[in-house]
């Protein structure tokens, strides 16, 4: 995207998504699910970095970041290792990082795939295996705080972090992008990205071939479109003159802030683990995690095309979402008009938190489709009793019943009443004869005439009344 001040604008994203699916740690046997705990009460000696520990790897978090590799259509190592990330600061007690590098003989876990971001592609980097810091806690903000707390307890956390080639121009484009890192990521089960601090975010953003900057520390997916717009603005600003450094996204003001100059990598004196061994993944291996991979948003979406005959614009809106996918695959086994139930379920549906169980049942949801199937009711009537089924907690067939609601499909009643429609509109069907949205609107002006009428039967009544029948 071209900026206003003409400069163009080049986002490139690491993203940390810690694999809430598994029970443990990365390299250690505490309990993975810190966030009920006080600070410090999940943490042992490995952990805590104390000395003469050794750490042990996790294989599951192998198995799952292998699953995000393959859904991000990268290739996977056969043999990749561990390298040590030296830094000195509060939240890494052993003074180092375990993770992965892809220079000086270091290899990710995998490298060069691809994600799919409205008709556009943004290229994946690598992905690559590590452990979690601590988390700092600022009195106040973190540049005026006179003291700051840490809690180990997720220190050693499973993280993978993917990293994107600068192909992002925009804010929007980066939430984008982001949102649907997220649905694939959950369609594997690996993780879920609801819950707090689960999937991070740095970026680095540059103008027009600028210095680059980092902006640290984006709590949530929310956040980053503002961090950026901010920092696109902030840049622009100060058009030419922005240095390399990295800045922390300050939640609470809603600014960047200068931390200090960007680090180099030669300043991480990076060399390989010498406690751990290489993980080495056979292409067997590989195709055997492949074979047992759930399916990931994408192929979900051409499955419901060809499988359900949806709309493809409806089948990629519905597979974004797994609770809705699965509701509508649990429907779609019941009765026809998937293309009804689909529209439906993410018209109606995916504004509100899905009802608990049971307060739709599938064999409701089907029944209610049906209706409007065999024009028992209109599609208008159907919504009328999903919502109040949904606000009173009433069962929607019911809901049908009780409202009295049905179609008014009587070919004499629906001619009545284009005749009435037409006389009041002069030079209304002649319009119509050869425009299809002044059609439109006379089959909108008879529904709203009488809201019951079946659209279908007011459609073809219509047609056949310009074609002089
Ligand atoms: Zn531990």
């Amino acid at each position: 995207m071209q900026t206003e001040s003409g400069l163009k604008v080049k986002i490139g994203l690491e993203v940390h998504c810690q694999l809430t699916a598994l029970r443990t740690k990365l390299f250690c046997t505490c309990s993975s699910d810190y966030r009920s705990s006080e600070p410090n009460e999940k943490i042992c000696p490995v952990c805590f970095g104390l000395p003469g520990t050794l750490p042990v790897l996790n294989a599951k978090a192998v198995e799952y970041a292998t699953m995000i590799a393959l859904a991000l259509n990268c290739t996977v190592a056969n043999r990749s290792v561990f390298y040590r990330k030296n830094y000195f600061y509060p939240d890494l007690p052993k003074g180092f990082q375990i993770s992965q590098y892809d220079k000086a003989g270091g290899v990710a876990i995998a490298s060069g795939g691809e994600v799919e971001v409205g008709g556009k592609r943004v290229r994946i980097t690598r992905i690559q295996l590590e452990e979690d810091p601590g988390k700092l806690t600022y009195e106040g903000t973190i540049d005026k705080s006179t003291y700051s707390l840490v809690d180990y307890n997720r220190a050693g956390i499973a993280l993978v972090e993917i990293v994107t080639e600068p192909d992002i121009e925009d804010a929007r484009e980066a939430k984008v992008f982001l949102e649907k890192l997220r649905s694939i990521i959950e369609s594997l089960g690996v993780s879920n990205g609801e819950l707090d601090g689960a999937m991070r975010c740095d970026a680095n953003i540059s103008l027009a071939g600028g210095a680059r900057v980092e902006v640290k520390n984006i709590s949530s997916f929310k956040e980053v479109e503002k961090a950026l717009n901010y920092e696109i603005l902030r840049q622009r600003t100060f058009s030419g003159n922005a240095s390399s450094e990295t800045r922390h996204w300050d939640e609470r003001r809603s600014i960047t802030i200068a931390l200090r100059s960007k680090e180099e990598e030669q300043d991480y004196r990076y060399f390989p683990e010498p406690d751990l061994r290489p993980i080495v993944l056979e292409p067997a291996a590989i195709a055997s995690v492949q074979r047992a991979m759930p399916e990931v948003v994408d192929a979900r979406a051409s499955r419901y095309a060809n499988e359900f005959g949806l709309s493809k614009q409806l089948a990629k809106e519905l597979a974004a979402n797994k609770d809705l996918s699965a509701f509508f695959e649990e429907c779609a086994k019941l009765g026809q008009g998937h293309q009804e139930m689909a529209g439906l379920i993410v018209g109606e549906l995916s504004a509100r938190p899905l009802p608990a169980a049971g307060a739709l049942p599938p064999e409701d949801f089907a029944a209610l489709v049906k209706m409007i199937e065999t024009s028992a009711i209109t599609r208008a009537q159907a919504k009328e009793a999903l919502r109040e089924g949904l606000r009173t907690g009433h069962r929607v067939v019911d809901v049908v019943k009780q409202k009295n609601l049905s179609a008014v499909v009587d070919e004499r009643a629906i001619a009545a009443l284009i005749d009435r429609v037409v006389a009041a509109r002069p030079g209304a069907l002649e319009e119509a004869r050869g425009d299809k949205k002044s059609f439109s609107y006379l089959v909108g002006q008879v529904l709203k005439e009488e809201p019951k009428a079946q659209p279908g039967v007011v459609a073809k009544l219509l047609a056949q009344r310009l074609h002089g029948k």
